[in-house]
């Protein structure tokens, strides 16, 4: 991170002492991985497991059964059936989506205030992935925690989400009320996302145009220009001189939400960009 503020319950993080860290990752700040089988012990129980993770919530070394209890009550709150017998059993004996419950369940266990679910539906199947998103959704509600959600499937995002945030090669190019940015974008890089995504829904495949840079080798000025068709179109087929002057565009406020498009108006009025246009240096993917 090469600035701004995270601000956490009145906290600044960026920058705070790893005493800070330590005392809200994991405790106020949970976390749910992409693969269930990163965030589970793959040789002890699930019994075993989750009553350390208990245990460790509660610096409490000795009551069993109140520890048990609690591990009940977890599994309960993630709709494991036959509770019993599945805090016996290990992870490899559990489907996808049971791991993946018991994840959520330990990261459960200190009660945060905000849980970082990263992608977390990605390794499931559709019908399983629409379960867990129901549980997410219904945890959030009932527990009165925050969600913070990473995804890349705008479907899972529509779902879920009250607010998105887009990003592009570590910048943000668009935030606001999901529905508002989904529906009416006003940057090209959402707008092909969003296109990508019906166009999928329609039996297609069209991808934005070019490659996104390496992690690190962003391009200068507006990272996105090299694959931006509403550029191209503005400076008559050539990159629009803006776009490729100065530092990544900072998002500003239009149209009830952040956009970093120096061109966001043009959006408006020029409609987006097709997917598929021609990139910068003529080729098309
Ligand atoms: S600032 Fe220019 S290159 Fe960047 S998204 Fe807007 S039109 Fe495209």
């Amino acid at each position: 991170m090469t600035g701004g503020s995270i601000l956490f319950e009145g906290t600044e993080l960026v920058g705070a002492p790893d005493a800070v860290w330590r005392s809200i990752r994991g405790h106020r700040i949970a976390y749910v991985p992409q693969s269930s089988l990163a965030g589970i012990n793959p040789v002890l129980t699930v019994g075993t497991q989750l009553m350390a993770l208990v245990r460790a919530a509660r610096s409490d070394t000795g009551a069993d059964v109140s520890a048990r209890a609690r591990v009940r009550e977890l599994l309960e709150l993630v709709e494991i059936p036959r509770i019993d017998s599945v805090m016996h059993e290990r992870p490899h004996q559990l489907s996808g989506g049971m791991r993946q419950r018991v994840v959520i369940a330990g990261a459960l266990a200190r009660s945060p205030s905000l849980l970082i679910a990263d992608e977390p539906t990605t390794a499931l199947d559709v019908r399983v992935q629409a379960r867990i998103l129901d549980l997410l959704r219904r945890l959030r509600e009932q527990l009165g925690m925050s969600l913070l959600l990473v995804s890349h499937d705008l479907a899972v995002v529509e779902e879920v989400c009250d607010s998105i945030v887009v990003l592009y090669a570590g910048a943000v190019m668009e935030s606001g009320p999901q529905a508002l940015v989904r529906e009416q974008s006003r940057h090209p890089y959402t707008a092909g996302l969003v296109a990508a995504a019906h166009m999928e829904l329609a039996g297609g495949y069209e991808p934005i145009p070019g490659e996104a840079p390496s992690v690190g080798a962003w391009p200068s000025a507006c990272r996105f220009h090299p694959r931006c068709g509403l550029t191209l179109r503005l400076g008559d087929g050539a990159p629009h001189d803006r776009c490729c002057e100065g530092a990544q565009p900072q998002p500003f406020e239009h149209e009830g939400r952040l956009t970093a498009c120096l061109f966001a108006s043009s959006m408006a009025t020029e409609g987006a960009p097709t997917v598929g246009a021609q990139t910068a240096t003529g080729e098309s993917t």
